[in-house]
């Protein structure tokens, strides 16, 4: 019990450096200095208006400075990362005392930063994940699967690149962005094949029900601007948590194996 209250704080402390990285990432600012400050004041944050969920409801969603609204993605980024490390515990097994753990977080960590300043900014930013893919090879490496990770993110990139390719033969325009390519290449060092492509496909899945909502309510229309790096970084949360259920799953229906 005890455990898990440190599993979830600490995950959702790690969310409130998210936001910031979430914010400051896409527009090329450190993400260390300077120190956590109101976006539409500039007031200086002090550490009792910055304790992750807390602070937001105390503060009933307001600056203390200038009382413009805070967006509600910082404590619902706080919330879900706090739940996502619970679950590298109770769903996947990990122990706090072993590196798997915090191998594990940095890649949901990782992709939330992705998802969000993609849907944001439409743009995906390299740092987290080339530090992300280096991460990848490193456990990889110490878990004694070398090859696996290196593998997975050969696999990840050059599947969305034929994507990538074959979407601009047929359709005359840029289906997918380069930062959708090395997101894909981030999810293969973690995820391995096959379950790579299950995060993938579960992606595509995602993406294709979400757009077409869009267009049946006209959110948006044909043509549009739809960043995909959400839903590839869903897929790949999907493939972490349930994958080989999902696989086993698939094999005892479709195939009649067990
Ligand atoms: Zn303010």
């Amino acid at each position: 019990m005890l455990v898990n209250i440190f599993v979830f704080v600490f995950g959702a402390i790690i969310g409130s450096f998210l936001n910031v990285c979430i914010y400051r990432l896409p527009r090329n600012q450190s993400i260390i200095f300077p120190a956590s400050h109101c976006p539409n004041c500039d007031h200086p944050i002090a550490w009792y208006d910055n304790i992750p969920i807390l602070s937001y409801l105390l503060l009933r969603g307001k600056c203390r400075s200038c009382k413009q609204s805070i967006s509600l993605r910082y404590p619902l980024i706080e919330l879900l990362n706090g739940i996502l490390y619970l679950m590298i515990v109770s769903c996947l097994g990990f122990s706090v005392y072993g590196l798997g753990f915090y191998f594990t977080a940095y890649f949901i960590s990782a992709l939330i930063v992705t998802a969000f300043s993609d849907l944001e900014t439409g743009l995906i930013p390299d740092q987290p994940i080339f530090l992300g893919i280096i991460l990848g090879l490193i456990y990889g490496a110490l878990i004694g699967k070398p090859l696996d990770p290196l593998l997975g993110a050969a696999l990840g990139f050059s599947a969305l690149f034929a994507v990538q390719k074959l979407g601009a033969f047929i359709y005359k325009k840029d289906v997918l962005g380069d930062g959708d390519l090395k997101l894909a290449a981030f999810l293969g060092a973690f995820l391995y094949a096959p379950n790579l492509f299950l995060g993938l496909f579960l992606g595509y899945l995602i993406g294709a029900v979400v757009a077409s909502l869009l267009l049946a309510f006209k959110v948006k229309k044909l043509g549009d601007y739809i960043p995909f790096g959400p839903y590839l970084a869903l897929g790949g949360l999907a493939a972490l948590f349930f994958g080989p259920q999902i696989i086993d799953l698939y094999v005892i229906i479709f195939l009649g194996l067990r």
